[in-house]
């Protein structure tokens, strides 16, 4: 084990960090910068040219933060932040953290969506408001309503509209296997719902399964829960001509998810694959 630095020297304490990681980490220099310069609020490069020392609290914040990274907090719920389809989102344990993958399923929402006057567009399940409030800012037109459970969830989210300085969103605390919306009045709905079945949480890694909150990544049950539930439900939602767009999971979860959808009787049905060619996205039109 390095020792800890005892000056305040920025290369010193990355040096340090970089080799505390490296014996738990394999991404060890990325996370040092990022975890680095988010405690410094600077870039990455400005680590290597910063001629500021860090304080004797921040030493001492950076020492806490890398032994936490150490015992598998994931590094965003330690700054308290991410980035997201080019946007900051604070994130904290009663969220899940927005992922890469799911920038996709915005993609096809605004290629879905942007086109209509002033769409109406809801985001079941929106956690940090990741999907919802990047939506609603790139289709300035549009009215995003965002639905979670868990009222702590939606502290974050409304948090997140606020730094992104985005007005055409909402949110609201329902219950979606509950709740009867008024009229079919969305355009569009999207939906990146808990799906990890109960049995598969095992495979998930510590970091995920130990701090990642439960509510977000499982049904507890098939991990087709919430789909069924839209299959059934949608045309309470979505009126005739919208779109459904969902995030699956991986191996044959796609190819389930799309039946549960063809067994009700929805004809217009697209699976989407991401960069790395999975089918990661269904996209169903609700005639
Ligand atoms: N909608 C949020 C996201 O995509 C939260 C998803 C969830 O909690 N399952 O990150």
């Amino acid at each position: 084990m390095a020792s800890v630095p005892q000056d305040g020297q920025i290369n010193n304490w990355l040096k340090w960090s970089t080799a505390e990681l490296a014996l738990t980490l394999e991404d060890n220099t990325q996370e040092a910068e990022w975890l680095l310069s988010s405690l410094l609020n600077c870039t990455k490069s400005e680590l290597y040219i910063k001629e500021n020392e860090l304080t004797k609290q921040q030493s001492a914040l950076f020492e806490h933060w890398i032994s936490s990274r150490i015992q598998g907090v994931p590094a965003q719920y330690i700054t308290g932040w991410t980035e997201f389809y080019g946007r900051r989102f604070n994130v904290n344990t009663s969220v899940l953290i927005p992922r890469q993958e799911t920038e996709r399923l915005v993609d096809v929402a605004i290629y879905s969506l942007q086109e209509l006057k002033s769409p109406h567009i809801v985001d079941i399940g929106t956690g940090s408001g990741c999907i919802a409030i990047s939506v609603a800012d790139e289709i300035p037109a549009a009215t995003v309503l965002g639905l979670d459970i868990s009222r702590a969830a939606l502290v974050i989210a409304e948090e997140n509209a606020s730094i992104n300085n985005v007005a055409n969103v909402q949110f609201l605390q329902t219950d979606f296997l509950r709740y009867n919306p008024p009229k079919p009045i969305y355009d569009g709905l999207l939906m990146n719902p808990p799906y990890i079945p109960k049995k598969e949480m095992v495979t998930l890694t510590k970091e995920i399964r130990d701090h990642e909150p439960n509510l977000a990544l499982t049904d507890n049950g098939n991990g087709l829960l919430f789909y069924q539930h839209l299959a059934d439900s949608a045309k309470k939602w979505v009126s005739p001509g919208g779109w459904l767009i969902m995030e699956v999971g991986l191996g044959n979860h796609p190819q389930k998810v799309k039946k549960c959808f063809e067994r009700n009787g929805f004809e217009h049905l697209e699976l989407i694959a991401d960069y790395n060619t999975d089918d990661r996205i269904l996209k169903v039109q609700v005639v």
